[in-house]
């Protein structure tokens, strides 16, 4: 055992939490440090006036991970959380007033893509197996180790090019389905994780077979409630959690880390360091004052990070039963509305949004008869559209509200009870992400593996990154699998250090 080893870890988002996990269930007497009043980062809860808002993911995939993590404390996840199946996965809707409800579910699959373009029902038996063979590769295999040479990524090289990793997500589709509404719905899911269907490498398609596989979960309770029994198993094994404890820097000397100084100037130390936080945050800030993390910084300064979103949270004092859990409400343009969410250098005059309505699946989460939602508009982060929020957020919230009471919830404006919003502001004031990203660096192909920021520092040998920003990124199963790879790393240095 490891009992007289210990770590730090920067963050308690999932990544943070699951990280914690692992090295705690491995006797590294592990401290998380979390700058917020409440855990789970994205996955903040907000409560209002008996309303509970989920703040950020809600789709919750591949629960196998999840329950192999409680394992892994030798626990099991049923005792903490109860997870309930969600059907149909998504809704998705078009301004033409059709909609295509995508479920585990291939001969109701089948007569929806027939209904719309027979030739497809093929195609997409063709795009599933493609998309079993990314997952196989992509995810099963590589999801959860880490890239630290480039060797590594060498080995990697023929699967990928057997799969043309190189093509985009809309691209490959696109081989196989030739109707434009289905083209969108099989393409769409990379944004899920802050990836642009038109750049980002094919091997997000694995997203599709993933779903297909195990299912759309949500936690009884909401997202929330994961946090919370992830929090319990890591003090019920003997971990240390800190909230309102914002890491004020690193403290790196000769060559290691040494531990951490939080704001109110209390210093921790430990054997290793791994940070949640946002990775530029991490080197720019956290490591700023010492060579490694300028020259970092700088490199990380020339990459492309994923776009922001807005974010509205909102209360009713009806339950719309005409809604779907979760709803993606295409607007008139995709792929240039896409263009301008990316690149673009202002706010586009429409949207497309997600529409996450919980209540469908667990009343509880408002009071009886009533409804909590969020909506999301994916925008351009603040490094390409420098908008200020605090003038546009109230005029995009009215926006918003008006599109989805003509087209969704009739009565939205009468029977609003509570309204929050989260702009890119938020995601980098509260959050600390560069350039308000919601899913920190953007996973095109160049960007991912190997090219992403590694799992452990490659100056600093006890300096570690997990969460969205490293390996293999972004989404609650990425950041998952990130804690897998970083905390094998960390249990065998640690490991190491202590028998040598
Ligand atoms: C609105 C929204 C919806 C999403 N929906 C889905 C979905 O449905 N399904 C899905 O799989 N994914 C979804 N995602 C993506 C997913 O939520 C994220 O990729 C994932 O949760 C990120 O986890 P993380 O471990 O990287 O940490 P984060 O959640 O980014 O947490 C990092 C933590 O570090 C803390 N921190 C930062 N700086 C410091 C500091 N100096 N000191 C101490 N603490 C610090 C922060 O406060 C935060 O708590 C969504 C994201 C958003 C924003």
């Amino acid at each position: 055992m490891n009992a007289s080893k210990t770590a730090i870890v920067v963050g308690a988002g999932f990544g943070g939490l699951a990280l914690a996990i692992r090295l705690q269930a491995s006797g590294i007497q592990t401290t998380l440090l979390e700058k917020r009043d409440k855990p789970g980062g994205r996955a903040y809860v907000y409560e209002d006036q008996g309303f509970v808002f989920d703040a950020g993911p809600t789709v919750i995939t591949d629960p196998s991970a999840l329950e192999e993590l409680f394992s892994a404390a030798g626990k099991r996840m049923s005792d903490y959380v109860e997870m309930l199946p969600v059907t149909p996965f998504y809704r998705l809707c078009w301004e033409d007033g059709s909609h295509f409800d995508y479920a585990n579910d291939q001969d109701a699959l089948d007569r929806q893509i027939h209904a719309r373009n027979p030739a497809d029902v093929e195609g997409y038996k063709r795009f599933l197996a493609y998309s079993k063979a990314v997952f196989e590769e992509g995810y099963l295999k590589l999801g959860a180790v880490p890239f630290l040479s480039f060797r590594d990524m060498v080995a990697a090289g023929p699967q990928l090019a057997r799969l043309q990793a190189w093509q985009s997500v809309y691209k490959l589709v696109s081989r196989f389905i030739q109707d434009e509404h289905l083209r969108q719905a099989f393409s769409f899911h990379s944004l899920l994780v802050g990836g642009n269907p038109f750049a980002t490498s094919s091997i997000y398609t694995l997203i599709h077979a993933l779903e297909r596989k195990w299912g759309v979960w949500f936690p009884k309770g909401g997202t929330g409630a994961l946090v919370r029994g992830m929090v319990k198993l890591f003090e019920d094994i003997g971990g240390r959690i800190e909230l309102n404890a914002p890491v004020a820097r690193i403290e790196a000397a000769n060559g290691r880390v040494s531990g951490v100084r939080v704001e109110d100037g209390r210093v921790f130390a430990a054997d290793a360091v791994a940070s949640n936080a946002d990775v530029m945050h991490t080197y720019a800030s956290l490591l700023g004052e010492h060579p490694r993390g300028v020259a970092e910084a700088k490199s990380l300064g020339k990459k492309r990070f994923s776009n922001s979103l807005f974010v509205l949270y909102f209360g009713l004092d009806k339950h719309h039963e005409q809604l779907r859990h979760h709803t993606v409400c295409f607007g008139p343009r995709y792929r240039e509305l896409i263009d301008e969410i990316f690149g673009g250098k202002a706010l586009a005059d429409d949207f497309s949004l997600y529409l996450h309505a919980p209540c469908v699946t667990d009343p509880s989460l408002a009071p009886p008869g009533c409804g909590s939602h969020y909506v999301l508009a994916p925008v351009p982060h603040l490094g390409n559209a420098p908008i200020d929020w605090d003038v546009e957020g109230p005029r995009y919230r009215d926006r918003i509200f008006d599109y989805l009471e003509q087209r969704y919830m009739p009565g939205l404006r009468s029977q609003l009870v509570t309204s929050r919003i989260f702009t890119p502001h938020d995601f980098r004031d509260q959050l600390n992400a560069h350039l308000g990203s919601a899913f920190s660096l953007e996973p095109i192909l160049t960007q991912s593996a190997w090219f992403r920021p590694h799992n452990r520092d490659a100056v600093l040998p006890n300096l570690y990154l997990v969460g969205a920003g490293t390996h293999p990124g972004a989404g609650v199963p990425g950041v998952i699998g990130s804690a897998k790879a970083t905390a094998g790393l960390m249990i065998e240095d640690l490991h190491m250090a202590l028998s040598a």
